[in-house]
């Protein structure tokens, strides 16, 4: 299917007292039209500096894309104007965050907040804004829309206010929406029934998603194709089930057997040692090489790149290879 969305290379740096951290250092991905990319990794590994780099939105200082390419519809994101990209955020890119709270203002109404980016973008009155506010709301399962478009952010739930956050990011019918675990703080109950109205809303309104998610568990119910991140760099990219199935780089096959699971007593849950390299110092050789039960002296000198293994199959990793052929089960 046809790419919406293509980064290639991309370089976001921060300029720190301390040194440059190379936050994204050279990401390649892809996203399909109208398709769910989850986009994995501990925190720190670069995946929400990559999100911010595509909406433009990396705070200069310290923060700077210094390289690469953000293809959107065929068009480099990183050579459209401030005004040009004000055009996009929101209306053909939206994004939606963990805590819908920090992005909700507290001083107006919830109506007026989605009202304001309708007008802005699709030129409608106050009035018809607040009308299709209503209709949003209720796109978005909230009881008596009506009712609701009067109140403040604070009088909600933190549910029902991801779940505007969701109404007015998708108000102008994006192409893309970006959601940075955009449910890691509600709880279990509200976490399905979000996940489960946005993946109603993607069929409804067939936009593509990028979800950020550090929960493996979340990308298996939400998913077609994962990108594996780690110390900035993208370590794997595959189709979910062939993810899942078969993990070919040792950190996602680390990141999967953390997975909690019904049938697996809890403290023969494996956690992956040691810690996400201090991004001031990287490790030599393969950034995951400390923390690689399988590594080689090899691994230790030679940085591996992003290689095709197998058809939407890509691998960092000296031993992909070997571990396809074996099939290598988490
Ligand atoms: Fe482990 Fe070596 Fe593969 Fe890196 S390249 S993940 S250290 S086996
Ligand atoms: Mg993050």
């Amino acid at each position: 299917s046809e790419k919406l969305v293509e980064i290639r290379n991309l370089q976001t740096h921060y300029f720190t007292e301390d040194g440059v951290v190379k936050a994204v250092d050279g990401v390649d991905l892809y996203i399909n039209r109208g398709e769910t990319l989850g986009v994995v990794g501990e925190s720190g590994c670069g995946k929400s500096v990559t999100s911010l780099s595509i909406m433009r939105l990396i705070p200069n200082p310290p923060g700077k894309i210094v390289g690469g390419e953000i293809l959107f519809e065929g068009e480099d994101l990183l050579k459209k104007s401030e005004a040009e990209m004000r055009k996009i955020r929101g209306n053909e890119i939206s994004m939606i965050f963990q805590e819908p709270m920090t992005s909700l203002n507290p001083v107006y109404t919830i109506g007026d907040q989605i009202a304001e980016a309708i007008e802005l973008h699709q030129g409608l009155s106050h009035k018809e804004a607040i009308e299709k506010a209503i209709e949003m709301l209720r796109l978005v399962g909230i009881p008596l829309p009506e009712q609701r478009v009067k109140e403040y952010p604070h009088q909600l739930s933190g549910g029902m206010r991801q779940r505007v956050m969701i109404a007015m990011a998708l108000s102008c019918n994006p192409k893309l929406l970006i959601a940075d675990e955009p449910t890691t703080a509600l709880d279990v109950t509200i976490q399905a029934q979000i996940l489960e109205l946005m993946k109603k809303l993607k069929k409804e309104l067939g936009m593509a998603i990028m979800l950020i998610t550090h929960d493996l568990g979340v990308v298996a119910e939400m998913c077609e194709r994962v990108v594996v991140m780690y110390a900035g760099k993208v370590v794997e990219e595959a189709d979910a089930v062939a993810l899942f199935q078969n993990p070919l780089h040792p950190y996602t096959e680390g990141l999967l057997k953390s997975i909690p699971r019904l049938d697996q007593e809890v403290e023969k849950l494996h956690v992956i040692e040691g810690a996400v390299p201090n991004p001031l110092n990287l490790p030599e050789g393969c950034r995951f090489h400390p923390r690689c039960p399988v590594a080689t002296d090899r691994c230790r000198a030679e940085q591996p790149t992003l290689q095709q293994v197998a058809p939407g199959r890509k691998v960092a990793c000296f031993l992909a290879e070997e571990r396809l052929m074996k099939g290598v089960t988490a």
